[in-house]
């Protein structure tokens, strides 16, 4: 059975919904539309909707828009999609932080009126200067203390288009020497005279401030349980001031940390992740190698296995640098019982069975799924001319090497007979490019040998005239180092980028079986690893990403 991992969210809530303090819970999951989910959105994802199925409770899908000039729609689509391919659905609960522009600004107003808030006209760098630093207090601007009759006529004129970008703010007024940098007042509106907002187009010169708004915001949709990661614990004295301080705020959510999730050898930043695609080192946001959701799926990753993996790392607020072999385990995890089996030869070497008919083909079968026995059996022609993996052939190999040797060597045939090796046909440069066999009667479906000897070595074979053809691309960790770029300097994380992260190889031999696939779903190609057919696929081409090999692989 799984161990149930940590989750101190689920306990406060329990405690929460025990005690009467809540009746039921409000979660949500607020994004800025501003790239692509990766597996770390992902883990917010799953916690959110998670807890929120969990208890009955209710989780809101929020963009958070505050800011117009970063957004875009090909990123809200992709946002939308990914948490619904995650297996989450919002039902009617789909805002934007820009819903509430008319109350936050509402809010912001009443606060400057109660003296609270303030217009302060000091130049970005006065205020930089005037802010102090975090072992010396910051000084009162002098607008600190300006008529507030004054402070809102400027939020007027602020909001009304008539001031510059950068003219004036509004700030809160808590204390300018307080230890926590993000009290010392802040700034909860700025203008942007000719911004374009995506949702409310040019109608507002001044925008909210992302902790002025997100506070509200939750409270506005009355959140029990506003879940973020670590970095924003300094920001919360800033965020429950605001709940406690502005005048009629429906209710009051309690703010709770938990860390961020970093999967080794990925790099998990937006920055990061936007540089990777422009600067063309990847195909794109879903190039299968990209931690970015569409990239895992494209690549094969079944949503289960990522939610598998969120539920295996647990929600703490330690650090968690996940090796990148627990998200490989989980995708194996999921993809065995789910994956139909196939043979695939992905460098063919051709084996003649000169005992065999030409032109005779007999059916073989093979079930479907091991496991599974009502997904039923799939046919597997076998004939004279077959191909095997060139590895499956080692002259020089030692005692403990199953497959074909020298000359006299046997092996056994996935589901079909045993083999002996007669001759080795080499090229001008001595490589092998032919085996000729003769086959025992009798052995195919596992029936024995006539003498009764074992021959240990099976092998995946695919019959020459029958192999559906495909191009396989090998993936494999993009990053060489688990913490990209740590071990340089300048931090460079571009150079630690794997070579060979790609490993493209074309005219693979597919048993016909393996043809049957559409884009997008996964098979086992039997002893290589786990594929998925990539959405490039079109009836003559085949193309498979490698999911995951069958075994942890990596060279540590
Ligand atoms: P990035 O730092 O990659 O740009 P972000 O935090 O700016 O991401 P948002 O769109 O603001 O991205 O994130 C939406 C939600 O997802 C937030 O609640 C954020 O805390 C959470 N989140 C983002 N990255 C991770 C991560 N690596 N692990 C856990 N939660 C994350
Ligand atoms: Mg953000
Ligand atoms: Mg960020």
């Amino acid at each position: 059975a799984e161990v149930e991992q940590t989750n101190f969210v689920r306990n406060i809530i329990k405690a929460d919904l025990g005690s009467g303090k809540h009746s039921s819970i409000v979660t949500r999951f607020p994004p800025e539309p501003n790239g692509y989910l990766h597996i770390g959105h992902a883990k917010s994802i799953c916690v959110n909707f998670g807890l929120g199925e969990e208890f009955g409770g209710r989780t809101y899908m929020r963009l958070d828009d505050t800011n117009p000039e970063k957004e875009e729609r090909e990123y809200v689509d992709a946002i939308l999609a990914d948490v619904r391919w995650l297996g989450f659905d919002w039902a009617d609960r789909l805002t934007h932080a820009s819903d509430y522009f008319e109350q936050f600004h509402a809010y912001a107003e009443q606060l400057v009126r109660e003296g609270l808030a303030y217009v302060d006209e000091l130049s970005a760098e006065q205020m930089r200067e005037y802010r102090g630093t975090l072992t010396s207090p910051g000084r009162d601007s002098p607008f600190r203390d300006r008529p507030v009759e004054e402070s809102v006529s400027l939020f007027r004129a602020m909001t009304a288009g008539e001031m510059e970008d950068g003219a004036a703010v509004v700030r809160l007024k808590i204390d300018m020497a307080s230890p926590n940098m993000n009290l010392r007042d802040p700034t909860i509106y700025r203008i942007k005279r000719s911004a374009t907002h995506p949702q409310t187009g040019d109608k507002w010169k001044v925008y909210p401030m992302y902790d002025f708004a997100h506070s509200l915001t939750d409270a506005l949709e009355g959140i029990t349980h506003s879940l973020c990661t670590t970095e924003f614990e300094a920001h919360r004295p800033l965020y429950d001031w605001i709940v406690a301080n502005t005048p009629g705020v429906p209710c009051t959510p309690r703010q709770i940390e938990f860390s961020r999730l970093n999967l080794q050898y990925c790099v998990l930043s937006k920055r990061k992740l936007i540089q990777l695609v422009r600067e063309g080192h990847v195909s794109g946001w879903d190039d299968p190698r990209m931690p970015t959701l569409v990239g895992l799926r494209r690549r094969g990753v079944p949503p289960e296995a990522i939610r598998l993996f969120v539920d295996r790392t647990g929600v703490s607020k330690a650090l968690n640098n996940i090796d990148y072999s627990v998200l490989e385990d989980c995708v194996r995890a999921s993809l065995d019982s789910k994956a139909a089996r196939v043979m695939a030869v992905l460098d063919p070497l051709r084996v003649t069975v000169t005992s065999w008919p030409e032109g005779e083909v007999e059916m073989l079968e093979g079930a479907v799924h091991p496991k599974r026995p009502e997904l039923g059996m799939r046919q597997v022609p076998f004939s004279r001319s077959l191909l095997i993996e060139r590895s499956d052939f080692d002259e020089f190999a030692n005692k403990k090497y199953f497959r074909f040797k020298g000359v006299g060597s046997k092996v056994r045939l996935r589901f079909g007979y045993v083999l002996e090796l007669d001759q080795i046909v080499r090229g001008e440069d001595g490589e092998a490019v032919e085996l000729r066999c003769s086959h025992v009667p009798g052995t195919a479906m596992g029936g024995k040998m006539p003498d009764g000897e074992k021959v240990k070595g099976i092998i995946h074979w695919v019959s020459e005239p029958h192999a559906a053809r495909a191009t396989v691309r090998l993936y494999d960790r993009l990053f060489t180092t688990p913490e990209p770029g740590a071990g340089h300097e300048d931090g460079d994380f571009l150079r630690d980028l794997n070579p060979h992260s790609l490993d493209e190889r074309l005219e693979c031999a597919l048993e016909p079986a393996a043809a049957e696939y559409g884009a997008g779903e996964q098979v086992q190609f039997e002893r290589t690893g786990y594929f998925a057919v990539d959405p490039d696929s079109t009836p003559g081409g085949l193309v498979f990403n490698r999911v995951v090999t069958l075994r942890d692989t990596w060279a540590k």
